[in-house]
């Protein structure tokens, strides 16, 4: 590993400054952006336009090592899922989706996570660190360059919990935004946090126009601190009203993923609380049948689900079930992770020391 700073988290601005630093035109800046971002060019001694003593000043001030490809998996639909390995060693998966011609990344914004929801294989494998900006932007680069196309959407669905990430999270989006960058569009993005309130009040600060989902997974208190415990410091109350809150400032409606557990969460009964809970909430609620068994929490009979979408339907609320993607090679987050044989270096994985803070606690983003 080298103690240079990554050229991936040098955003325009920087950039700018680096090249002004040397003597050289600030449009350079625009020149080294098109060749990692648009050309997906890593080598500075493949850039062409810039001469010699350029190449070896971009070469010896930065590291334009990217992340490596230690394994992927092509599903019978498409779907492709790859597990990268950062510079020091820290590992985390992405997926590719496809639909129809249009491919969607999906990124992770930490190496595991801290949050430990019970059905989540990410969750169960414990958590390593946080990504920076360039880890998570370069997540797509790399990706895009396997592709060898443009990739049209981001999730930032992968493992780890953005908004225990934001402000690198937020960095990555400005990076792959930016019209001299990546220049993807801004309504391509998707951050689907676990319901950590201060992110979303970030997120709605940043005036991004990021778009927004939130794992709700269960309508009562009792069933979300189990489900997804950082509900004991963001209760269900608190995260609604910042999803209105948001939904106020940006104008734009939220998405809500509710994963169905068979006996857990997909009752007559819960249907109709997750109606009352969300009334006044202008809401696009995904249902998503539960992905493998981790823990035993099992996926739910389609009969189950259907009822599930019928209450909310008849509600008035747009649910639709999410198609399964990838199902043949387990594409769901931290599922790839799970069959590597254990890094010792990453043995001693650390839990997140207030994983199950005290109920009334808040936790502090970030
Ligand atoms: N930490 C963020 C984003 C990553 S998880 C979050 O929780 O929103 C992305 C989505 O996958 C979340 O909605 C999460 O609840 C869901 N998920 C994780 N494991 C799952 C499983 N086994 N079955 C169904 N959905 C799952
Ligand atoms: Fe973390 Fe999201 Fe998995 Fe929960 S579902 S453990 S928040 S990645």
């Amino acid at each position: 590993m080298t103690a240079n700073k990554s050229a991936f988290d040098v955003n325009y601005d920087g950039w700018v400054e680096f090249f002004t630093g040397l003597g050289q035109p600030s449009y350079r800046a625009g020149q080294v952006c098109a060749w990692l971002w648009k050309r997906r060019v890593f080598d500075p001694e493949s850039m062409t336009d810039f001469g010699k003593e350029l190449r070896a000043a971009l070469a010896a001030s930065l590291d334009f090592s990217f992340p490596e490809i230690t394994r992927s998996e092509r599903a019978k639909d498409g779907t492709r899922k790859f597990l990268l390995v950062m510079r020091d060693g820290a590992r985390v998966e992405t997926a590719l989706i496809k639909q129809g011609d249009r491919l969607t990344a999906c990124l992770s914004t930490q190496s595991g996570c801290p949050i430990g929801c019970p059905f989540c294989a990410t969750g169960a494998s414990g958590f390593d660190r946080n990504l920076t900006a360039g880890e998570i932007a370069s997540e797509f680069a790399v990706m895009e360059e396997s592709a060898g196309r443009d990739i049209q959407n981001i999730v930032l669905m992968g493992m780890g919990e953005p908004f225990l990430n934001t402000e690198a999270v937020l960095d990555a989006v400005r990076t792959l935004n930016h019209p001299k960058m990546r220049g993807l569009g801004i309504r391509h993005f998707t951050i689907s946090t676990a319901g950590i309130v201060p992110g979303i009040q970030a997120l709605a600060a940043s005036g991004l126009g990021v778009r927004l989902a939130v794992s709700l997974h269960a309508a009562d208190d009792d069933l979300r601190d189990e489900l997804v415990p950082c509900n004991t410091s963001y209760p269900v109350r608190d995260l609604v009203a910042a999803m209105k809150d948001y939904q106020e400032k940006t104008g734009d409606r939220v998405t809500v993923e509710y994963a169905l557990f068979k006996k857990k969460n997909d009752t007559l009964e819960h249907a109709r609380q997750l109606v009352r809970l969300l009334h006044g909430v202008h809401a696009y609620i995904n249902l998503i049948p539960a992905n493998g068994d981790v823990n035993g929490y099992e996926r739910s009979t389609p009969e189950d689900i259907l009822r599930f979408q019928s209450v909310l339907k008849s509600a008035g609320f747009e649910a639709e079930i999410r198609a399964e993607r990838g199902a043949d090679i387990s594409a769901a987050c931290g599922q790839l992770k799970g069959k590597e044989p254990p890094d010792p270096a990453k043995a001693k994985e650390k839990r997140h020391e207030t994983r199950r803070p005290h109920k009334n606690e808040r936790r502090p983003h970030g």
